[in-house]
């Protein structure tokens, strides 16, 4: 091998099951919606209780996962992450865009449990930003001494995003009621999800007609973007 050429075949260890149906909408980072379940699940040859043997012992994990849904758009050398509105351009290495080579992403979730269900190990998790049905690569317990960095400088992601204000409107409100059996936290998890304000950097700045949907659970949720704050008008069965 020389150091112009590496080349190293990659597969799923697992695929991890959560609520985000479709990338938009998603939390743009892990823990920025952090009370809701998902779950990773082993696939042979890694399906193995063994395979996972003291993992019980911490409380978060590293994800490495696959930026499946966007690995044939390829990558870009620069990007216009949403925090700098959208205008402004920085390298790929310098941000987490999705859209990077070998289209590899890492998230840290909380770890609440390993079970074995159905022949099946997974361990259940919280504080994902990851699409449902996307393919881990790798996991790895996180190890606060050294991946916690008192006093690290983080450039333009210094701060969490600002939150906005979120509001159901009457039809809405109606059908979390008939919903609530079926989908505990429901409004809860529509409110975290919103509040990141999931619209392009360059559509906030407008006034902005557009009527639009996120996918959770098998759930369309359809709200528009209020001069107040973001107001949610249905929610309906997926198709
Ligand atoms: N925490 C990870 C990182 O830093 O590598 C991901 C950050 S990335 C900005 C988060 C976004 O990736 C989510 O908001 C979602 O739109 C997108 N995403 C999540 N899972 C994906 C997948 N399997 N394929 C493509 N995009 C995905």
């Amino acid at each position: 091998m020389t150091l112009e050429h590496f080349e190293n075949r990659i597969e799923a260890v697992a695929f991890c099951r959560t609520p985000y149906k479709q990338k938009f909408g998603i939390p743009r980072q892990p823990g920025l919606v952090d009370f809701i379940r998902g779950y990773v699940e082993l696939v042979p040859p890694y399906n193995h209780i063994d395979a996972v043997r003291g993992l019980e012992q911490y409380s978060h994990l590293w994800l490495l996962f696959s930026f499946h849904e966007n690995l044939a758009q390829g990558w870009k050398t620069t990007v216009r992450p949403p925090r700098l509105g959208g205008n402004e351009k920085l390298g790929v290495f310098a941000t987490r865009s999705t859209f990077r080579p070998n289209g590899i992403g890492q998230s840290v979730v909380k770890l609440h449990g390993i079970r074995q269900h159905k022949g099946k190990v997974q361990l259940e998790i919280s504080g994902m930003d990851l699409l449902d049905g996307t393919p881990i690569v790798d996991i790895k317990p996180y190890i606060p001494f050294s991946d916690s960095i008192t006093g690290a400088h983080a450039g333009i992601a210094q701060e969490p995003p600002v939150e906005v204000a979120v509001s159901f409107a009457a039809l809405a409100q109606q059908k979390l009621t008939i919903l609530d059996n079926q989908y505990p936290h429901l409004a809860e998890l529509i409110s975290a999800v919103l509040a990141q304000d999931p619209r392009p950097a360059y559509k906030k700045a407008k006034d902005d007609p557009k009527r639009y949907q996120v996918a959770l659970y098998d759930l369309d949720i359809f709200w528009y973007a209020r001069e107040h704050g973001i107001e949610v008008v249905d929610i309906v069965d997926a198709p």
